[in-house]
């Protein structure tokens, strides 16, 4: 369905309103009902190493796990999808493979594959071939590094995009892999398609430049620790960066990237990690910096009362706030009465506040996921009024070389040809001299296939020559 056609859709409910709110209760959906975990115990289940050890990592282990359950037609579709266009390798810990089709019980061979094609977090987490766009995959400027985050590098992973606030890469690897991962081009293993790209530097010396960075760069006050996901790193090594970073007058805000708080929560339930926390919180708090949690949540049915656990111990540790940053995906999410249904569940059942919406980058082979920026404006329409004001997400497209814009904040649109053009009122790391950087206009494209005939035939006489191979 198209998010117009969703839209109009919308009938109002109960209480008169296009989005009748209903408050749901958090429920962990019951993982002996997979074949390949019948046995396994609540206590296995809450202990984060037997969730690593557990992880879905190829098709092998998902057949192991559902068994007949799901008929051959789909595993042949995720083998093609592996083959030919993904990006990612697969990683799913149990805690994220058990809420997907989370209210179906097994009924014998065959029985949940229409639910597993239908399942939006199976959507972006296991992304099969016939869920991809064939006319156009991939849009001709999409790109690796659609970000050019590497050709803003001041140290080996530290991206210096704005003027007051940097994206520190400690590491490139994540307890959960999705579909649609921006930093595909870094992230993750390689895959038949994606050679990635790998880290020069020792960790240990990325990082002191990092630091050293941000010791000579006053005018950064604000620092994402991200990846990758931090709940990767061993908390000892993660501990001894955030103290080091602590240490640095000019840093005001720091703000841990962690999807791993929904795909994993129990990482972050473990004893050693929830004292860290709390020395960090601490040392934060006494310096009167603003210590954070950002995580990656992408659908209602991931927010269980084991994230609500996790978001809770990181508040007890004296975490000052725990934000979602989620992407809007097509399959997934991309209509108002999802993003209302997670915005509450965060906001409700976990405490959560809903911060941004991200577009989908245009990186390879993400056409399906993409909306158009008109798209996103008329979902930003739709959601507006329901949630309290400070936790209304701004839907907001990341514009190459010039940074995240609200989606209102466009220059103009050619609506037929998909090409939207922005402005920026600030120089990114690489245009100090350029004189031109503040007055240009920079643009973003639509996925083709969301064009009016017209626009979908320019595009196509221009030929796919430009069109970028992964
Ligand atoms: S958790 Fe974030 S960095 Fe890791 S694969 Fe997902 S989107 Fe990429």
């Amino acid at each position: 369905m198209s998010i117009e056609t969703s839209i109009a859709s919308i009938v109002e409910g109960e209480t008169g309103q296009p989005y009748p709110y209903r408050r749901v209760e958090l429920v962990e959906p019951d993982w002996t009902r997979f074949p390949g975990w019948k046995d396994v115990t609540r206590e296995e289940w809450e202990s984060a190493q037997w969730q690593r050890s557990h992880c879905v990592k190829n098709l092998r282990q998902l057949r192991e796990l559902l068994g007949d359950l799901v008929d051959e037609r789909f595993y042949a579709d995720l083998e093609r999808d592996q083959a030919e266009r993904a990006t990612m390798s697969m990683l799913i810990p149990p805690q994220m493979m058990n809420t997907m089709a989370p209210h179906e019980q097994p009924a014998g061979p065959g029985s949940l594959t229409e639910a597993f094609y239908a399942d939006p977090i199976r959507h972006y987490m296991i992304p099969v071939f016939s869920d991809r766009r064939t006319d156009w995959p991939s849009h001709p400027y999409s790109s690796r590094d659609s970000l050019h985050e590497h050709d803003m590098w001041a140290a080996e992973g530290l991206t210096h995009r704005y003027p007051t606030k940097v994206l520190a890469e400690l590491l490139p690897t994540c307890p959960q892999y999705c579909g649609h991962c921006t930093r595909m081009d870094l992230v993750g293993n390689s895959t038949p398609t994606v050679d990635k790209l790998k880290f020069l530097g020792k960790p240990v010396d990325r990082h002191a430049e990092m630091l050293d960075y941000l010791r000579t760069h006053p005018g950064v006050r604000d620092v994402v620790v991200s990846g990758g996901d931090v709940a990767n790193m061993p908390w000892a090594r993660l501990e001894e960066f955030l103290t080091k970073l602590l240490e640095i007058e000019n840093i005001r805000d720091i703000r841990l990237a962690t999807k791993a708080l929904m795909g994993l929560p129990q990482h972050w339930l473990q004893d050693e990690v929830v004292e860290g926390m709390s020395r960090v919180a601490g040392t934060a708090r006494a310096r009167g910096v603003g210590l954070a949690i950002h995580t990656h949540v992408n659908h209602a049915n991931s927010v269980t009362p084991l994230v609500a656990k996790a978001a809770q111990a990181m508040f007890d540790a004296g975490v000052r706030d725990v934000r979602n940053q989620g992407v809007i995906l097509n399959g997934v999410n991309a209509d108002p009465h999802a993003m209302l249904d997670l915005c509450f569940r965060l906001l409700d059942g976990a405490q959560i506040l809903p911060y941004y919406f991200y577009m989908c980058d245009m990186i390879p082979n993400a056409e399906h996921w993409r909306i158009s920026v008109a798209d996103a404006q008329r979902l930003q329409h739709h959601i507006m009024g329901y949630l309290p004001g400070f936790a209304t997400p701004r839907i907001v497209c990341d514009v190459p070389f010039v940074g995240k814009r609200w989606v209102h904040q466009i220059s103009s649109y050619d609506e037929v040809k998909g090409i939207s053009y922005w402005t920026k009122n600030y120089r990114t790391s690489i245009e100090a001299a350029d004189p031109e950087a503040l007055t240009r206009t920079y643009e973003y494209y639509d996925p083709i296939h969301t064009l009016p005939a017209e626009g979908q035939a320019w595009w196509a006489r221009q030929g796919q020559e430009t069109v970028h191979s992964v």
